[in-house]
């Protein structure tokens, strides 16, 4: 069968106008520094996932002036929770270009935003399509799925280049809005990885695995995660916490954490162990376990090293970027 790309791709933007989720607090509103500051968030994580992180950081920075003014402390702060932060580190690093640059204005040329940190060409694509409305291909793992299902070719056996100009040819240049995010959509809530809806699907005539794919049953299978030892001391007094700057290149690179336990031995005489936690925290790719002890002090002392820390006042505690264990942790306390 000779598929017909123009139809296709016509096809998702009726079924987009229609069925897309139209209220996703991007779409409802869009600039280019919301599509950017979404499209970001998105990489890695579930829309359910990101709209309150979305709703807040736009809460706090409504424009691009107002992010041009952020540290990356702040930023990283804002970020707390939402996980792989060097997307937050990269949207400084953007907005500090975009500053020097553009004069704080986003970019709207293809070659000046793929330049941006943390911008590849398939964020840069949805970029032009969905903020300045000039048609251009996009290549997430949604996209790839349901391209090779629809010429029914597995993912892994075909070459980056040959998915790139099979979404060049679904582009649709009257309308790159609807079908940029219809065929981001249909991916995520139709051709889904397992048992994709082809009853529901507007492909369904053309595609090439319609009520092929092969249902499974037990989607949830358990992943054969990493396991990552992790021991800290977190240290107390009445008004503040004792924390460190993480400055080494690791999952929790740049944000603020309690010292390791074994960094804090030459200090026993001054803390008072008060409880131990032990817990599991779940990454995508991996586990933490994570072994705490939690000390108080009567008073903050001085520690003899070149680590980055400070005594920060819990009423500012929400000022600085700490991953979600640790924030819980705290919460708790
Ligand atoms: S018909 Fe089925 S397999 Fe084909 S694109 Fe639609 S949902 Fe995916």
């Amino acid at each position: 069968m000779k598929q017909d790309f123009k139809k296709i791709s016509s096809q998702v933007v009726d079924w987009y106008l229609k069925n897309g989720r139209h209220n996703l607090p991007w779409r409802k509103k869009v600039t280019p520094y919301r599509i950017w500051i979404s499209e970001i968030m998105l990489q890695q994580t579930q829309v359910k996932t990101v709209i309150p992180y979305f709703n807040a950081f736009i809460k706090k920075y409504p424009t691009l002036q107002k992010l041009s003014l952020a540290t990356e402390d702040e930023i990283l702060a804002s970020w707390s929770g939402l996980g792989f932060y060097r997307r937050a580190k990269n949207i400084f690093a953007a907005k500090e270009i975009i500053k020097k640059n553009h004069s704080n204005k986003f970019p709207s040329q293809f070659d000046s935003i793929i330049e941006l940190p943390g911008i590849g060409r398939s964020t840069a694509g949805a970029l032009m399509s969905l903020a300045f409305l000039v048609p251009q291909p996009i290549l997430d793992g949604n996209v790839k799925r349901v391209i090779s299902r629809l010429i029914r070719k597995n993912i892994a056996a075909l070459k980056e280049k040959d998915l790139w100009e099979l979404s060049t040819k679904l582009v649709n240049s009257e309308d790159c809005f609807s079908y940029t995010q219809g065929i981001m959509d249909l991916g995520a809530t139709v051709c889904t990885k397992a048992n994709p809806t082809c009853n529901a699907c507007p492909l369904n005539e053309s595609c090439l695995s319609a009520f092929k794919v092969p249902q499974q049953v037990n989607v949830k299978k358990a992943k054969n995660k990493k396991i990552i030892l992790m021991s800290f001391a977190l240290v107390q007094t009445k008004k503040s916490l004792l924390l460190t700057k993480n400055d080494t290149e690791s999952i929790w690179s740049s944000l603020w954490i309690p010292f390791e336990n074994s960094k804090m031995q030459s200090h026993a005489n001054k803390l008072e162990l008060t409880r131990n936690e032990k817990f599991r925290h779940e990454l995508t790719h991996r586990s933490l376990d994570l072994d705490v002890n939690i000390y108080f002090s009567s008073k903050e002392f001085k520690l003899d090293t070149n680590q980055k820390y400070e005594w920060i006042k819990k009423d500012r505690i929400e000022d600085y970027g700490m991953p979600k264990p640790i924030t819980k942790l705290i919460q708790q306390l």
